[in-house]
């Protein structure tokens, strides 16, 4: 039996990871699970799996917790500490890293520092830490398998040859909500209509970063690293029925594509059984009924957040850390209405701009930078607003 401890089980990812885990119990056991805040959905997770371990991140809702509405064979514990130790801890054998943000990192660096095969959904983690995490896989000989659908779909589509062979890849892009969008229409939307995604449901944060396109920009820093690319072999494309997840288009000319329906499921459930494929509780494709696909390149005017992935992946030091600090700044208070839609890739902007930057950065630099990235964002105002 595989033991599988998800970090950040109450989130989208984590309950799609519990769905997939429920179609597996006769080779996976669910040891672990964590929430940050949601300890009454954690508890009937624990009735559900009968985990080990439950950890509560927010320490200070221990007085509130009912550790009766816990399983009674599941310890709960608290603090953002207990989830470095149930990463590393010696009976776990696979970390589905499903937390949002930077406060993934620690966790889930904990989990490659102890050898083990991180399922990484987490992207926030590689674009703040890319190269440390990899060369710390590297030396640990932990195994960092893909979540996201699009680094999923280049995963298995890399499969159909060698490294060498690889000529560029192509990551697929919705569009978000506000594809065609006006210049004018953008700089008034609102965190409701921001927060509806065409294609996929997932965290609120993910989901402004869809709209803004800065998740494109995050996946084309978390290819770079998970993939040993140069930033120039990265191309993104937008494809509004997220149906093809992304591409890899070899030397001879050959572009092997992955094709599924929008649903996470399937990525996550192939970053578990890999190098193995087994029956997925996710939806199929239905070739019974006329469709069609279109894919047109992004409008990188309209979404500046897109190029400052592309200039992140090509300078790298500390940029990624202090991008991404900006980023979940602002992405927070445009949601608390305190910044516009628009200003999102324009703090991300000013905050990179304004920072000294190293190119070889140790993990504790880049936890620095992202206190002081915070600060600035959190400071900034917009000198064109209103
Ligand atoms: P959610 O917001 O739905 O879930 C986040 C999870 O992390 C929850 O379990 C939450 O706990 C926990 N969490 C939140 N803040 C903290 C914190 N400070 N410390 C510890 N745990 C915390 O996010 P998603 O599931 O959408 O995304 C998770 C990660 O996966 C992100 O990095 C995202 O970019 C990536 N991803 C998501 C996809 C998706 O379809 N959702 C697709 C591809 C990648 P609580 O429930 O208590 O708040
Ligand atoms: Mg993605």
């Amino acid at each position: 039996m595989k033991r599988i401890a998800v970090l950040g089980s109450t989130g989208s990812i984590g309950t799609s990871c519990l769905e997939v885990l429920d179609g597996l119990r006769d080779q996976m056991v669910l040891v672990g699970v964590s929430a940050h805040t949601r300890w009454q959905d954690l508890a009937a997770q624990t009735l559900d799996f009968e985990p080990r371990w439950a950890v509560l991140s927010d320490a200070g809702l221990a007085d509130s917790v009912s550790t009766s509405a816990f399983a009674s064979g599941t310890k709960l514990v608290y603090g953002a500490d207990e989830l470095s130790k149930l990463a590393s801890h010696d009976d776990v054998d696979v970390v589905v890293a499903a937390i949002v943000g930077a406060a993934g990192l620690q966790s889930t660096v904990a989990a490659v520092e102890a050898g083990k095969t991180v399922a990484i959904a987490n992207k926030e983690t590689l674009v703040v830490a890319g190269p440390q995490v990899v060369e710390l896989a590297r030396k640990t000989g932990a195994k960092l398998l893909p979540v996201d659908s699009e680094h999923s779909a280049v995963f298995q589509a890399m499969q159909s040859g060698s490294k060498r062979e690889v000529k560029r890849i192509v990551l697929t892009s919705s569009g978000g909500p506000f594809r065609g969008a006006t210049r004018e229409q953008l700089e008034a939307v609102t965190p409701d209509t921001a927060l509806r995604h065409p294609t996929w449901e997932m965290g609120p944060k993910i989901t402004i970063d869809s709209a803004t396109l800065m998740n494109k920009a995050l996946e084309v820093i978390e290819a770079k690293w998970l993939f040993d690319l140069e930033p120039e072999q990265i191309e993104v494309v937008v494809h509004p029925q997220s149906v093809v997840h992304s591409f890899v288009e070899f030397v001879d000319g050959s572009c092997i594509a992955q094709l599924s329906p929008p649903d996470m499921k399937l990525p996550i459930q192939y970053a578990l059984t890999w190098p193995e494929r087994m029956e997925c509780p996710g939806p199929k494709m239905d070739w019974s009924s006329v469709w069609s696909l279109d894919f047109h390149p992004p409008d990188r005017d309209l979404f500046p957040a897109l190029e400052l992935g592309f200039e992140v992946a090509r300078n790298g030091g500390t940029c990624g850390a202090v991008l991404n600090a900006a980023n979940e700044v602002a992405v927070d208070r445009f949601l608390q209405g305190q910044l516009k839609f628009v200003d999102i890739p324009r703090v991300c902007r000013a905050v990179l701009d304004a920072h000294h930057f190293d190119p070889s950065p140790s993990l504790s630099e880049l936890v620095r930078l992202d206190v002081w990235a915070r600060e600035e964002t959190t400071r900034w105002k917009s000198s064109r607003s209103t």
